[in-house]
């Protein structure tokens, strides 16, 4: 695996392999089973892997998150190694957003919900960087986890919308035996919230929203609604201590 950190070295890396399908997993580390399994789709579907790993402060409306967000280069390439990833790009914020940065993508109405309306500009930062990737890797596929199912929503819209010739993969959510769906941001949980962030899954599960906001009753919610995503899905977020965490269930089609 090469590990490249400037535009210029991906693009030279991606010329030299002459690869014809590109898999792309954008990624901000701090590896678990979730990542593995679009890095194994990825892998499976593709002649060369391309993993990104960013933690892209421009999709952060909190600068507490951004520090606190867990990073460890050293385990990620390793992992993403053992993964069979070919490239790893890990880029400083100075190369993604230099001195002068002033270009933004706004996919209007799909930012606004949701996580939209609880995290302003998070959409905004999340179109951006991959509208960058795309550009940067030029993947015939790029995964993304439909744990994020409004994120899928908001990159495929601006996919169609910029006329971006990639296409799209969602892998399913993957859980902890106990149903809690994975995230980087569980390893802020004591063990005693841990138990408390099983609600939401547990809520999400009856497919049912007022059904949910009755099993979420003393929780801290932020939102629990069905969106009308592709797949539709019953998504909810909520907050354990100093912990955001969010999670979703397809409603139609397959379970999850
Ligand atoms: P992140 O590093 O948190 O930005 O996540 C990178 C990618 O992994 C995103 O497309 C996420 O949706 C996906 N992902 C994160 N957690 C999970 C999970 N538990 N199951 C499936 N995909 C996930």
């Amino acid at each position: 695996m090469r590990l490249v950190r400037t535009a210029g070295e991906l693009r030279a890396a991606l010329a030299l392999s002459r690869a014809e399908e590109i898999g792309l997993v954008p990624t901000m580390g701090a590896y678990h089973a979730g990542h593995l399994a679009l890095l194994r789709a990825a892998r499976d579907e593709n002649d060369l892997l391309v993993v990104s790993l960013f933690v892209n402060p421009a999709q952060f409306d909190s600068g507490d998150d951004l520090t606190a967000y867990p990073r460890d280069e050293e385990r990620d390439a390793r992992i993403a190694a053992e993964a069979g990833a070919d490239i790893l790009f890990a880029p400083s914020v100075e190369e993604l957003y230099p001195p002068g940065y002033q270009t933004w993508i706004d996919v209007e109405e799909l930012s606004r919900g949701l996580e939209g309306a609880a995290r302003p500009g998070h959409f905004r930062g999340v179109a951006t960087v991959c509208c960058k990737l795309f550009n940067l890797v030029r993947p015939t596929r790029a995964y993304f986890g439909q744990k994020d199912a409004q994120q899928v929503a908001v990159v495929r819209r601006m996919a169609r919308d910029l006329h971006l010739d990639v296409e799209l993969r969602v892998v399913p959510t993957v859980r902890d035996e106990d149903g809690l769906a994975l995230s980087s941001r569980n390893v802020r949980l004591s063990p005693e919230e841990r138990t408390r962030a099983l609600a939401l899954h547990r809520a999400l599960a009856t497919r049912d929203p007022n059904r949910a906001r009755e099993l979420l009753d003393g929780v801290a919610v932020d939102y629990v609604e069905v969106a009308d995503f592709e797949p539709r899905v019953l998504a909810g977020a909520i907050r354990v201590g100093d912990t955001r965490l969010i999670d979703n269930v397809v409603l139609e089609g397959d379970p999850e």
